[in-house]
């Protein structure tokens, strides 16, 4: 890059900036940080800065943005948030002594992935970096993982690793821990060029790293891996730290290894549809399962309660132990008030012993930790009173509360110090005696001050003479403009001319002012060196530190739980053992919507899979609660199996391996997939996948098409299912043809969602689940609800009518027949003896269907030919209340017009 014509500094920029391509180069000169070149052009858009340039009369002016080094902090957060990264360079040697061009380099990278402040929120966010491997498996290969992966929160030292088969299980586990960046190999065996794509396409920042370093802190981390490849991958990820961190990150705790399949498992899809970590329609925590369990009090736990609530248990022991300590929690008010009372005062433990690793913790990072350990003796004492629960009783023995720690921090530290380290204020009183004798010849000078003062006073006679002190000048004499004649000649030496006032020194006033300064720099010197003397010793017990953040966060997630149990009358599930997949939720309900509806409005369900049945196959109307009554289910297990109690009165069930849903329309129109494309491929994930212990929950599949191979391609998957699969699955249809299947598949058991016709022809939803089959949709009432006209409504109703005799024969002879060749569907039964469907008038039009068309009234033929012209696939909540009140506003003019 760097051409003949440039200046010694641009030669130096871009061997810098060579070396940082995808960063933003951040080069420091005097107070501000400049960006150059294409650097400033972008980063000028988006930080809002001013462009301008440098050299700014030559051929080639080098545009230029520039940052105030103060504020710096703030910048780096609004790119790094945005995806992008950023270097920072310093200067690395002192300009006023330095030979030549003074000595530039990247003292860090900060990416995405990586970054350590800003805005982390209420702290309850973890920041995952991963990366990434190929094991150098052969396809098929069926004992060997594909993949290797390693993740890490670098602000709390977090270090974990895994294998996995599959590009998919790759990409859902990623997804499942939000990371924010990707480490992959750059290039060999190791690197995984396919899997760099998808990551791409998911819009994830991917980085590359090349060689790896062996080294002693790599090696410690790393031992207790096996495999050649998690070491590698977590090899790699470290190097990815040290190359752009460059400094000691001593936090990092040796990894840990996790098998995905130790875990109940669900894809993003799955994640997204139940809304477990977010609202999937606003994408918020609001309206999420977390955040209505997150009644935690540290930012520990918070990030902890999230980790369970993604990666559920499947050892039973493991989930026990868990609803155990959940249960004493829940029977002992006062204990769990206490605890959690004291888990107010405990700061982000994790974060600060990260802080103390980096050498960022200044001290008033030391005040959080000190308060935050002086809360947890109360703690412990709480969980070790006599009456308590052994389970909690023996989580009090095991927390060490690092006494000395607090101790040592509160005799060393004041408990206000200023945010700066190196200006003193931040040394106790009698911790030191050297401190405490500057301080006290600091408050001699005092006394000499006021003494000098009074003395000059009475020498000039200038009664408002004042010895003063500010920060440029340092000591002086103020006298008024109107006394000046009063001063002695010779005497007194101007330092500085103000409009009313001249300030001055004089020999003593200098002499003190020397002594006070010796003092001064002194005691900064001995309190910054003491401060961090305090921080060694907090760096010491890291460990010790983070262990204790593990414990108390594992007492706010219990106590969490038992808040929610009782607050929101969940009660402790049971487990089947062995071969039984039978399961029962008594009056189970779905606990977020439960939460947004009024006391009292929420049905509950019960929900029954005897071990023989596997699918139970739900009708009833659009809007009844069939896609809310089947995400209850999965809620329940989720819960159930993270150790949480659920929203039920009493639930056994087996235990789940992995979870399966296609639930809702929502199109991946983005990626050019129609929501037909998106249920079929959704529905595949489940097929290929599921094992006879999942959860599979279908809803409405088939909708995306035409009615006929909607309905011909749902009976298939439900056959399928029941033929191969044997998973538990909830099929939820608006297809009441369907329920005929149950008649000769045993595993398939009818339900449906009730609903009632009132005498006036309304529609009335129930919510509440009955075994047997629907007789119908009750589409047009559904309709008659969003308020169609009702003109538009006979009309459907004949049309309805005259189809429903037509098409008859056809669906039998064509469309609904099962795989074994028996006709399913006795479809016309319930249907022939149909009475008109509501009370809405006398029909307007009176005759055969092949003609309903024919003799409508133009108004009613306008709207359905705008009807018509709807293309179903693509049309949003917000434009079908458009056309509703499209198709309303065309009967009206026109009947204003005839
Ligand atoms: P469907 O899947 O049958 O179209 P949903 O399950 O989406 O219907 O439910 C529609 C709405 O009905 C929900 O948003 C909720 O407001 C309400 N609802 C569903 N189930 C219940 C219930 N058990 N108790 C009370 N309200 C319910």
């Amino acid at each position: 890059m760097a051409t003949k014509e440039q200046t010694p500094m641009m030669v130096q920029y871009h061997q810098i900036k060579d070396q940082y391509p995808d960063a933003f180069v951040f080069y420091r000169m005097g107070d501000f940080y400049e960006l150059f070149e294409d650097d400033a052009i972008k980063g000028a858009k988006i930080l809002e800065l001013t462009l301008t340039a440098r050299n700014k009369n030559s051929e080639n002016p080098i545009p230029m943005a520039g940052i105030p080094h103060h504020a710096v902090a703030a910048y780096i957060d609004i790119l790094v948030d945005a995806g992008h990264k950023v270097a920072i360079v310093e200067q690395m040697e002192d300009p006023a002594t330095a030979k030549g061009m003074v000595k530039r380099d990247v003292v860090q990278l900060i990416t995405p992935g990586t970054k350590m402040s800003g805005k982390t929120g209420d702290g309850k966010e973890n920041n995952f970096l991963a990366a990434v491997v190929a094991t150098g498996a052969r396809p098929g290969d069926a004992d060997q993982a594909a993949f290797a992966l390693a993740y890490i929160d670098l602000s709390t030292g977090e270090l974990k690793a895994t294998e996995l088969d599959e590009q998919n299980a790759v990409i859902d586990e990623l997804g499942a821990l939000e990371v924010k960046e990707v480490v992959l190999a750059r290039e060999g065996e190791r690197a995984t060029p396919a899997l760099a794509d998808a990551i791409g396409e998911r819009g994830w920042v991917v980085s590359y790293q090349g060689t790896v370093q062996p080294s002693a802190t790599i090696t410690y981390l790393t031992k207790e891996l096996k495999s050649a490849a998690g070491q590698d991958v977590t090899a790699l990820l470290l190097q990815y730290l040290f190359d752009t961190q460059k400094r000691s990150l001593d936090h990092i705790m040796p990894v840990q290894t996790y098998q995905r399949q130790a875990y109940l498992v669900f894809n993003q899809v799955t994640r997204v549809n139940l809304d477990l970590v977010e609202n999937a329609r606003t994408k918020q925590k609001a309206g999420s399962l977390f955040a209505l369990l997150d009644e935690t009090k540290t930012a520990m736990g918070g990030r902890l309660l999230k980790q369970w609530l993604i990666k559920p248990l499947k050892n039973l022991e493991a989930i026990r132990a868990r609803q155990d300590a959940v249960a004493a929690f829940k029977d002992d008010f006062f204990t769990r008030g206490t605890v959690q009372d004291q888990l107010k005062y405990v700061y982000d433990l994790e974060r600060l012993a990260a802080k103390a690793a980096l050498g960022t913790l200044n001290a008033r990072d030391l005040v959080q930790l000190k308060r935050s350990l002086q809360a947890v003796p109360d703690l412990q004492a709480a969980l070790l009173a006599e009456h308590v629960n052994p389970i909690l009783q023996e989580a009090g023995r095991a927390i060490d509360p690092l006494l000395d720690l607090a101790s040592l921090i509160d005799q060393a530290i004041v408990p206000e110090p200023p945010i700066s380290v190196r200006d003193g204020d931040l040394i106790q009183p009698g911790y030191d005696e050297l401190v405490d004798s500057y301080n006290q010849a600091l408050a001699d000078n005092q006394d000499w001050l006021a003494a000098y003062q009074q003395q000059e006073r009475e020498a000039t006679g200038i009664s408002n003479l004042k010895v003063k002190y500010n920060k440029n000048f340092g000591y002086f004499i103020e006298v008024t403009k109107v006394n000046l004649d009063k001063l002695e000649e010779g005497r007194y030496h101007r330092k500085q001319t103000l409009t009313n006032a001249e300030r001055f020194t004089t020999p003593e006033l200098k002499e003190h002012e020397d002594l006070i300064f010796a003092a001064q720099t002194k005691r900064f010197d001995r309190e910054y060196e003491l401060f961090l003397s305090v921080r060694a010793k907090v760096k010491e017990e890291i460990t010790r530190l983070q262990t204790l953040a593990q414990k108390l966060a594992r007492l706010d997630v219990l106590a969490a739980l038992a808040d929610v149990a009782e607050n929101r009358h969940f009660t402790k599930p049971s487990f089947k053992e062995g071969e039984d997949r039978s399961l029962m939720i008594k009056q189970g309900r779905h606990p977020v919507i439960e939460s947004l509806l009024g006391p009292g409005e929420y049905v509950a369900n019960d929900v029954t899979f005897a071990d023989d049945t596997k699918i139970q196959l739900v009708t009833g109307p659009n809007m009844a609660g069939k896609s809310t009554y089947m995400r209850q289910v999965a809620l329940v297990v989720v819960l159930a199996q993270m150790g949480s109690f659920v929203p039920a009165d009493e639930t056994i069930l087996p235990i789940f391996d992995q979870i399966f849903t296609r639930i809702g329309a929502n199109d991946d129109l983005v990626n050019g997939r129609s929501t037909f494309m998106v249920e079929m491929a959704e529905a595949n994930l489940a097929l290929q996948d599921a094992t006879a212990q999942s959860l599979i929950l279908f809803d409405e599949l088939g909708r995306g098409t035409a009615t006929y191979d909607g309905m011909a391609l749902a009976q298939a998957i439900i056959e399928y299912l029941d033929t191969n699969l044997h998973a538990t699955t909830i099929f939820a249809t608006h297809y009441h043809e369907l329920t005929a299947l149950a008649n000769n598949h045993p595993a398939i058991q009818n339900f449906h969602v009730g609903a009632q016709l009132t005498a006036d022809g309304q529609l009335h939803f129930l919510h509440q689940v009955q075994p047997g089959a629907a007789d119908r949709s009750y589409g047009i009432q559904v309709a008659a609800l969003a308020g169609l006209p009702k003109s538009l409504l006979h009309n459907a109703e004949q049309i309805l009518q005259a189809l429903e005799a037509q098409g008859a024969g056809q669906v039998e002879g064509d469309a609904v027949v099962s795989s074994s060749q028996t006709v399913a569907a006795p479809i016309t039964d319930g249907l022939a003896q149909e009475v008109p469907l509501f009370n809405i008038g006398p029909a307007p039009v009176e005759a055969p269907v092949s003609t309903v068309a024919a003799s409508l009234d133009p108004a009613d033929q306008k709207a359905l030919d705008e009807l018509d012209r709807v293309n179903l696939n693509q049309l949003t909540p917000l434009a079908a209340l458009n056309l509703v009140a499209k198709l309303q506003e065309m009967r009206s003019n026109d009947g204003q017009n005839s």
